[in-house]
């Protein structure tokens, strides 16, 4: 089952300065007075933590929520040069946090360290924006539901809070590569998903499955008959208010 709520989610990785608030101010305006579509979607973009606090405090109350990207795994303060914990992220008013994202995975984020962050956010008060996903090899291997189940099984806890966690299904050989599935595998994949979420924490509560890789204006119609879907989480077209606004737009008309 699908929510009825649809997920807009900017992911601007390593992108932006001060100045780039005029993007947000941008697709803020649109979404606002999108009367029409707004009550179905909700737009979250999760800047580097250096805009995170001017962006939240800016956008407080208003169509635009802002997360972060990552935290480290271990929570509060700590002699950890260099990073940031979720209480600190939560100081600054973020409501969501990405944790496991395939960037992250590939600089040393194991499953184990992974659920120490999903834990600290969601202890924290804030949500999680869970990022599972195969690579290549295991999808031309066929082994893409293994894989997915590991990252699942591994990096839940069956105590987290699960109503507060949001998956973003992202197939790294998809992420900025142009390339997306096809419809069918990503049906079969995203209720795949939903079914071992919901085996997993024994329940029939429909934890939001967002769909993450080479997402633009272009193709976001291939992804409409796929109301299974609850959203989308968006790299590159994300830190262009136009792209991120016509994404929203060629989705609904
Ligand atoms: C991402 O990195 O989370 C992502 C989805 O990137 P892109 O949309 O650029 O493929």
């Amino acid at each position: 089952m699908a929510n009825n709520i649809k997920y807009f989610i900017g992911n601007w990785k390593m992108f932006g300065t001060p100045k780039s608030i005029s993007i947000l101010n941008k697709i803020n305006k649109f979404v606002k007075f999108d009367k029409k579509f707004n009550k179905r979607y909700k737009t979250i973009i999760t800047p580097p933590y250096t805009l995170i606090e001017n962006f939240a405090k800016t956008f407080k109350n208003q169509k635009i929520i802002i997360g972060a990207q990552n935290c480290y795994h271990k929570d509060n303060f700590g002699a950890n040069t260099g990073s940031i914990s979720a209480f600190m992220i939560k100081s600054l008013n973020a409501k969501y946090v990405i944790v496991g994202h395939s960037d992250n995975r590939k600089e040393g984020d194991t499953n184990s360290i992974i659920k120490e962050k999903i834990d600290n956010v969601l202890n924290n008060g804030m949500s999680v924006i869970f990022c599972i996903g195969e690579n290549k090899k295991d999808k031309l291997r066929k082994r893409t539901f293994k894989v997915l189940r590991e990252q699942i099984t591994k990096a839940l806890d069956k105590r987290f809070k699960f109503k507060n966690i949001l998956v973003a299904y992202e197939p790294i050989w998809s992420i900025g590569s142009g390339k997306i599935p096809k419809t069918k595998d990503l049906l079969k994949t995203t209720l795949f998903i939903k079914k071992t979420l919901n085996d997993f924490f024994k329940t029939k509560f429909s934890i939001p499955v967002l769909y993450g890789g080479s997402v633009d204006s272009s193709n976001i119609d291939q992804f409409k008959n796929l109301t299974v879907l609850d959203g989308f989480l968006i790299g590159g077209a994300s830190k262009s208010n136009k792209k991120f606004i016509d994404i929203i737009k060629n989705y609904y008309r």
